[in-house]
């Protein structure tokens, strides 16, 4: 059943990639198979099918299932991380999606060189400008790449967004849209450490329109998994 959905999913991001107008439609994409909510028997089930990445919104839980899973499997964070978790986050995670202050930043710094590790991180931007929404405004990107691209312990190495939930879906393509003119702005900046090559964004009812508009990183629950049960 999940590998089914898992590879409904994966003909749906090819399809859309050959659809990309602005984008490049060779690049590729990346599924991060969004498994929060979902015990680990459902997890072994899509790495077995292929998943590659898994992502999780909370690091208790992650723990939890990093510590039961017994797959070898590339783990990101894709939910809000508050400093006094930063200690656990860099342990377990290969990429944290959700940087999103300065005061964030120095804390993953300062516990990645406790374990003498380069921490791969996104930028989180608040497109939207929603107040429900974490996240960075565009205007302050330019200081925080300035200043990430400093710290010895982070890699910069990309940009994440969560769009609004619009009633009309395609309400989200001139976001996403916008949000690739930024990633490709931010490129082309004078940086010494950092390499922006992801642009993170896209869920279940999204990650077409936001592989169209040139994402090469998705993060999709849902439409793999089913529904969540809180
Ligand atoms: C839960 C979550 C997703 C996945 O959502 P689905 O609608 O289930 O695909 C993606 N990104 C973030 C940040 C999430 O919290």
């Amino acid at each position: 059943m999940i590998a089914e959905k898992l590879h409904e999913v994966e003909s749906e991001i090819e399809r859309s990639r050959q659809n990309r107008v602005r984008a490049n439609k060779n690049a590729p994409v990346d599924l991060v198979a969004v498994t929060k909510n979902h015990d680990v028997n459902a997890m072994r089930e899509a790495i077995d099918a292929g998943v590659t990445i898994v992502g999780e919104n909370r690091i208790q839980e992650a723990m939890k299932k990093h510590e039961l899973l017994d797959r070898k499997v590339s783990w990101h964070l894709i939910g809000h991380l508050q400093t006094n978790k930063v200690n656990q986050a860099v342990q377990l995670f290969d990429l944290i999606h959700s940087v999103d202050s300065d005061h964030l930043m120095t804390a993953l710094d300062r516990a990645a060189k406790k374990i003498h590790k380069v921490q791969d991180i996104l930028l989180q931007v608040n497109l939207a400008r929603e107040d429900s929404k974490f996240g960075i405004y565009r205007e302050d990107l330019p200081l925080l790449m300035q200043k990430v691209d400093a710290m010895d312990h982070l890699h910069l190495c990309g940009l994440m967004c969560i769009a609004p939930n619009y009633e009309q879906v395609e309400d989200c393509r001139p976001l996403f849209r916008e949000m690739y003119e930024i990633f490709q702005r931010v490129q082309e900046m004078p940086l010494l450490t950092s390499n922006i090559k992801y642009l993170s964004m896209g869920m279940t009812h999204d990650y077409t329109i936001a592989i169209e508009e040139g994402a090469n990183m998705v993060r999709v629950g849902t439409a793999i998994f089913g529904a969540r049960q809180y």
